[in-house]
């Protein structure tokens, strides 16, 4: 008998448990044996399950009870060409863009993204810019009433160097940047954020904050009743992250003329901003959605999977604001309201991501394969300086969301063209 079915037959007669497997073998053989057990006990048999990559002790701190692995295919979509704001900038490399790592099982999907690519770089790029960033976690605590919740945050506004001092010591990377007060009644929580560099940062925000608590609670009447009271708000929809922000919010923009709308997207400027406005902005506003956009999900999800991100924050991550404008050239005179109102001018689009969580150093960063799409993009591990890589990731996302909706919105509105052409042309 193997390792593995020795250690499988322990498992199923009760003298060992699926977790304890790993204190009895390496890695490797504690995955073997649940394969086998799992087999045993299933119609499943698990032969590509168990013909992964990488070594499992790698995984160890990413998975319990692991089995093997599921293999998502990775492609590329691009070179895009990006104008971003802090370190996301491959307009002063060779010229040449960059290349998007996306992983999914949706057919169409590279290749719509890699449309929208090569327009937004025959376009001269995308801009892509941060407004925004931190990472909250927001406790909730237990008060007597009104008069004690005001009293915590009044205590909590007059000692915030204190509270920094405790999350801070906790971290070498993070900062505490605020702490924003919400009462309901006698629960009072406080949104704690932090500059968390380059690390998405909900186990650094986590373990800072318990920290800053602690000194809540010795200084105050208020008792912790959770590290998290759901205002953070992590994976679920929430509009405070759409208000506020969480994570990165990050904006990409293009201006693309004229011209390469008609001859490579076979529609207009105005059709595109007229189905923008229909389905994004008011059918999005009918639906009551969160998100205001076409399929920004795809992108979003297809390249945290192809980068090692935490695919649970695909919730937040894909609330995004997708806006688009048929916009005239500058008139001789420079005049601002020629440039509003005049027609055949050029499609300026935008997608706004509110909180977009990224990291590019701790969670599934580390896997192999994960790294090696982060290296891709050239933003593997921590930046120089600190934060510059996960900000350079964040824009590439926001740009290949913008890729990503172009392509789409151009599929329906020449779709429509074409039927109106039909139409009107008889
Ligand atoms: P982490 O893997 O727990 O920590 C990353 C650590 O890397 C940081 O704490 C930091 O250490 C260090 N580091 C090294 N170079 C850095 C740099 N350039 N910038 C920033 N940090 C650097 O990762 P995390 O981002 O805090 O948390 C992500 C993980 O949390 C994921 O696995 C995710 O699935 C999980 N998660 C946890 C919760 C939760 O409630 N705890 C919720 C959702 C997700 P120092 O702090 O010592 O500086």
């Amino acid at each position: 008998m193997t390792d593995a079915a020795d250690l499988a037959a322990r498992v199923r007669e009760g003298d060992l448990r699926l977790h304890e497997l790993d204190d009895h073998a390496d890695a490797d053989t504690a995955a073997e044996a649940r394969r086998l057990l799992v087999e045993s006990e299933t119609d499943a048999t698990l032969d590509a399950v168990g013909n992964y990559g990488f070594p499992a002790e790698r995984a160890e701190s990413n998975i319990e009870n692991m089995l093997g692995a599921v293999q998502i295919p990775m492609g590329v979509a691009g070179p895009v060409s990006v104008n971003g704001g802090t370190g996301g900038d491959t307009a002063s490399g060779d010229g040449e863009g960059v290349y998007l790592p996306l992983a999914t099982t949706e057919g169409a999907l590279l290749a719509s993204v890699n449309r929208g690519c090569s327009v937004l770089s025959a376009a001269g790029g995308a801009n892509a810019r941060i407004i925004k960033s931190g990472m909250t976690r927001a406790p909730v605590f237990r008060v007597e009433d009104v008069v004690e919740a005001e009293a915590l945050v009044s205590w909590v506004r007059d000692n915030v160097d204190a509270l920094i001092e405790a999350a801070e010591s906790t971290t070498s990377h993070g900062e505490l940047l605020d702490v924003t007060p919400y009462v309901v009644g006698n629960s009072v929580y406080l949104r704690f954020r932090y500059d968390t560099k380059d690390a998405m940062g909900m186990n650094m925000a986590t373990i800072a904050t318990e920290a800053a608590c602690d000194v809540i609670e010795a200084e105050t009447d208020a008792e912790l009743v959770a590290l998290s009271g759901n205002l953070c708000t992590d994976k679920k929809p929430a509009a405070i992250n759409a208000v506020e922000g969480r994570g990165r919010s990050v904006t990409a923009d293009v201006t693309i003329p004229r011209e390469i709308v008609e001859d490579r997207l076979h529609t207009t400027p105005e059709a595109i901003a007229e189905l923008n406005t229909r389905k994004n902005l008011v059918g999005s506003a009918k639906a009551g959605s969160l998100g205001f956009n076409a399929h920004v999900a795809n992108v979003v999800a297809a390249m945290f999977l192809a980068t090692g991100q935490d695919e649970a924050q695909v919730v937040e991550g894909a609330n995004a604001i997708t806006t688009a404008e048929a916009r005239g050239g500058v008139s001789e005179s420079g005049d601002s309201e020629a440039r509003r109102t005049s027609s055949g001018g050029d499609l300026y689009l935008s997608v706004s991501l509110a909180s977009l969580e990224v990291g590019t150093v701790g969670g599934g960063t580390k896997l192999p394969t994960q790294a090696e799409g982060l290296e891709i993009l050239g933003v593997r591990g921590g930046g120089d300086p600190p934060g510059s890589n996960a900000d350079a990731l964040a824009e590439y996302i926001a740009v290949g969301a913008l890729a990503g909706e172009l392509s789409l919105l151009s599929a329906l509105a020449s779709r429509h063209l074409s039927s109106a052409h039909a139409e009107l042309g008889r």
